[in-house]
């Protein structure tokens, strides 16, 4: 990943940020408070009722070096996660008392913005269209491989972290939100407001899937929107960022929505 975290925003401007980006605006205002510095121990929320599962990821996690609580059911999970500032949450779907779905519903319409990773047991893409539109941040089908689980975490963790950044480099593309300049191979790129909008709501979750409705609800807000609103405007902005370069960022995922990422074979690994 060539993401480069420069300054940190101070609090000041990320007020400021948090009305371009409205419904993430708590990582401007929270994440920029809370988080100390790269060597602070990341505590990790667990919400699973397996035994089995709880024991092996927390264990595993514990090993890479996190702090794991575990909630053996969604109430559990949303109390928890009130009383603690927690990295990020592992959210399983099929939970008792109250499932994956209502919690990740709950936790977003109390502004708390922590990523979570969805652990899906089902490979249903509806679910995970659910989730994703409740406001998780990724998925993992079980069964999952833990280093793999462990690759999702990292990557939440460091995405949740350039947030707090001014900058936004991603491959060739730069960004910096304090001046909302964009340019791509050193070439300024002059946006309207609404794709300079969409275009840092991607980019601010690289990698990460956006619905359409998440994508509306973002960018558009409350206003009225025709359906085919966001298709336009994604193919406008494709055409101001990737038409003409060899790497394109801007990527369809079928069925779910958009994401912006750097193309598996364009990137270094990390
Ligand atoms: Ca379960």
């Amino acid at each position: 990943m060539k993401v480069q975290l420069l300054d940190t925003i101070p609090s000041r401007i990320a007020a400021e940020q948090a009305t371009v980006f409205l419904p993430f605006h708590n990582f401007f205002t929270f994440a920029a408070y809370n988080k100390k510095g790269g060597n602070q121990v990341m505590r990790i929320l667990l919400i699973e009722d397996e035994p089995d599962i709880a024991a092996v990821v927390k264990q595993g996690l514990e090993e890479a070096g996190y702090v794991v609580d575990v909630a053996e059911d969604g109430m559990q999970g949303l109390d928890l996660a009130a009383e603690r500032n927690y990295a990020l949450i592992l959210l399983d779907l099929m939970l008792p008392r109250l499932d994956g779905w209502r919690v990740c519903e709950e936790l977003r319409a109390r502004r708390d913005t922590t990523p979570i990773l969805m652990l899906t047991a089902r490979d249903a893409v509806s679910d995970r269209v659910r989730g994703l539109d409740l406001g998780a941040d990724d998925y993992l089908p079980k069964p999952f491989d833990f280093d793999e689980l462990l690759a999702r975490v990292r990557a939440l963790l460091r995405r949740d972290s350039i947030h707090k950044t001014r900058i936004i480099r991603i491959a060739d593309l730069e960004i910096d939100t304090g001046t909302r300049r964009v340019s791509r191979a050193g070439q300024e790129i002059v946006l309207t407001p609404r794709e300079y909008s969409l275009l840092v709501a991607l980019a601010a979750r690289q990698g990460r899937v956006l619905t359409r409705d998440v994508i509306r609800e973002t960018v558009w807000a409350d206003e009225d929107s025709y359906s085919n609103t966001v298709d336009v405007y994604i193919g406008l902005l494709r055409k101001k960022i990737d038409a003409g370069h060899e790497v394109k960022l801007i990527h369809t995922v079928h069925g779910l929505g958009y994401t912006l990422k750097v193309p598996r074979d364009n990137a270094p690994s990390d």
